[in-house]
Parts: C-alpha cells; sequence; structure tokens
C-alpha cells in the first residue's frame, strides 16, 4: 500500500514538477543528524535543513515538535531555519537534543508539517 503511494507521488512530479508540496501524496520522510549537528527532514523534493541554536536558561519543560513528548529542558534543543527565499525570515522549533531517539517516535505528518513550514510562505 505505501508502495503504491510512493510511486503516485513521483508520477505526479514527474508529470507536474510544479505541484504544491501541500498537495502531493505523502512519500518517505527522513529525518536525521548530519555530523556538523544540523537536523535535515527531507521528503523528496523537499528538503529543510535546520540549524541547532544554544540553549536557554530557562528550566520550563517543553514538548518536542516531532514526537510530541514532554522533555525536560537538557533533553531538548531549539533549532531555526530560513523560510522560502527569505534567508532572514526564520521559524524556530523545539527538538528531542538526540534525533536518533525521537526519529522512532516522530509521526511522519509532524514532520511533514515543520518541513512544510520551511518551504511555504
Ligand atoms: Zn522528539
Amino acid at each position: 500500500m505505501r508502495e503504491k503511494t510512493f510511486e503516485e507521488r513521483e508520477l505526479i512530479l514527474e508529470m507536474f514538477p510544479g505541484t504544491s508540496p501541500e498537495l502531493l501524496p505523502p512519500g518517505e520522510v527522513l529525518y536525521y543528524r548530519d555530523s556538523v549537528g544540523r537536523v535535515h527532514i527531507q521528503e523528496d523534493p523537499l528538503h529543510l535543513i535546520l540549524e541547532p541554536l544554544e540553549s536557554t536558561p530557562s528550566t520550563a519543560p517543553v514538548i518536542c515538535e516531532a514526537c510530541l513528548r514532554h522533555l525536560r529542558r537538557s533533553a531538548a534543543q531549539f533549532f531555526r531555519f530560513g523560510v522560502g527565499e527569505d534567508e532572514r525570515h526564520y521559524r524556530y522549533v523545539v527538538l528531542c537534543r538526540s534525533t536518533e531517539s525521537c526519529t522512532g517516535a516522530a509521526r511522519p505528518e509532524r514532520l511533514r508539517e515543520i518541513l512544510l513550514r520551511g518551504i511555504l510562505p
């Protein structure tokens, strides 16, 4: 069933390359951390890179926006990403500091939502 969805997505992208990402059937969402600490959220052909920020001194617990778990501040990390073409327009997101532990619990719909926030103005 999932395979069929991927094919449909690829077909639409091939035939109508300008299709708005919101209208595409869901594909496989990749969510990983690279060697310099940036987090990547990827759903072909979209690719969002999140830049880690220094944590704030506050100790209030926060919720990871990808897996929706409550986190102690020390287990969470703030990230920012540029929106659309404008390099100076940033949005912020809180995610688990450990992307590896988050990946298993994160829902693809949540990741897709974060991804679209960076792509759509
Ligand atoms: Zn998480």
